[in-house]
């Protein structure tokens, strides 16, 4: 904080303008996460003078997200609303700005849950999941591994409020995968343990689907709180895009649908295209063993070396996928 402070002081002195206003928006943050929100008003009014006088449309949007962030701590319904209609302003604009979408769509998961419950509609749970998609798409695109986990791990989460078994699974799964695949080893084991208990207690939420209990207590059930709690906490972790070293080696990447990973060992080519690992595939058969694009049974008796195919039969040569996975778009980092 004091560093920041410093750095805001010097910024102003050398008029570098758009690094003052990242100074104030960190601080600004900050002030929020540890509820001095007195303070964080007057640093808030600080970066609308800047902004005013910038005319810079990056300013302009943090800005907006910083007055949004405020006003969602608030706990008003209408100042709530307003915050909620600001963020998804700053969404509709499209600025090409990855960490200020990906906070964005959080702050706006966290409000539309909010609301889920005090309304007990299941609808808007629905536009969760729409954020929840587009998170996936920004997480994957920047090659935010870390970012993929937790947006997995939280789809399943949300797939235990529709009561949605299978999706709670296969979305768990996949988390638990990517962060083994990544080295996020905490992480894995967090969800590996959910996971444990989600199996343990699937009787128990197969009873709720009877006895129509409310989102709310779903939400409860579900320990939707902490968990936001818990994603939302490390900023900085969080966003952190990884960068593969072997990435240009092979001309011919094979890359795993579950784990995002490149597919060295054997490979299982569904007749969908779709690719995957050893390991996730042995994962994904012990939930359904089937094809996540395409619901074909996945048949792990039949694994596929990849990169020498000539010393593979040649029905089992395996075709590419129509599209390369979107990897080649890593946008720089601010
Ligand atoms: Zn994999
Ligand atoms: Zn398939």
């Amino acid at each position: 904080m004091e560093y920041l402070k410093q750095s805001l002081a010097l910024n102003r002195e050398l008029g570098q303008d758009r690094s003052a206003a990242f100074n104030l928006i960190n601080i600004t943050i900050n002030l929020i996460d540890n509820n001095d929100l007195e303070r964080a008003k007057q640093y808030l009014n600080d970066l609308e003078q800047m902004e005013i006088c910038s005319k810079d449309n990056f300013i302009n949007l943090w800005y907006r997200f910083c007055k949004a962030y405020l006003l969602k701590t608030s706990l008003r319904a209408p100042n709530r609303g307003e915050a909620e209609v600001i963020l998804k302003q700053i969404l509709d604009e499209e600025f090409d700005d990855y960490e200020l979408n990906v906070w964005t769509l959080l702050k706006l998961c966290e409000l539309l849950l909010i609301e889920v419950r005090t309304l007990n509609d299941l609808g808007i749970l629905e536009e969760v999941e729409t954020l929840i998609a587009q998170l996936l798409d920004l997480a994957e695109k920047s090659q935010s591994y870390h970012l993929l986990t937790e947006i997995n791990f939280l789809k399943g989460k949300i797939a235990l409020l529709t009561l949605d078994m299978k999706e709670a699974r296969k979305s768990l799964t996949q988390a638990q995968r990517i962060a083994e695949r990544w080295g996020f080893n905490q992480l894995a084991t967090k969800i590996s343990l959910e996971h444990d208990k989600l199996r343990n207690q699937l009787s128990m939420w197969d009873d709720l689907r009877e006895e129509e209990i409310s989102l709310s207590d779903r939400i409860k059930l579900a320990g939707m709180d902490e968990h936001m709690e818990h994603l939302l906490r490390n900023r900085a972790t969080l966003t952190t895009q990884v960068k593969e070293e072997q990435i240009t080696v092979h001309k011919e990447r094979k890359i795993c649908l579950v784990c995002k990973g490149d597919i060295l060992g054997f490979m299982y080519a569904c007749s969908c295209d779709a690719l995957y690992c050893e390991k996730c595939a042995r994962a994904l058969s012990e939930i359904e063993n089937v094809c996540l694009v395409c619901n074909t049974p996945i048949d792990i008796t039949k694994p596929i070396k990849p990169y020498k195919e000539e010393e593979v039969g040649k029905k089992d040569i395996v075709k590419e996928p129509h599209k390369n996975p979107k990897n080649n778009d890593i946008p720089l980092k601010k």
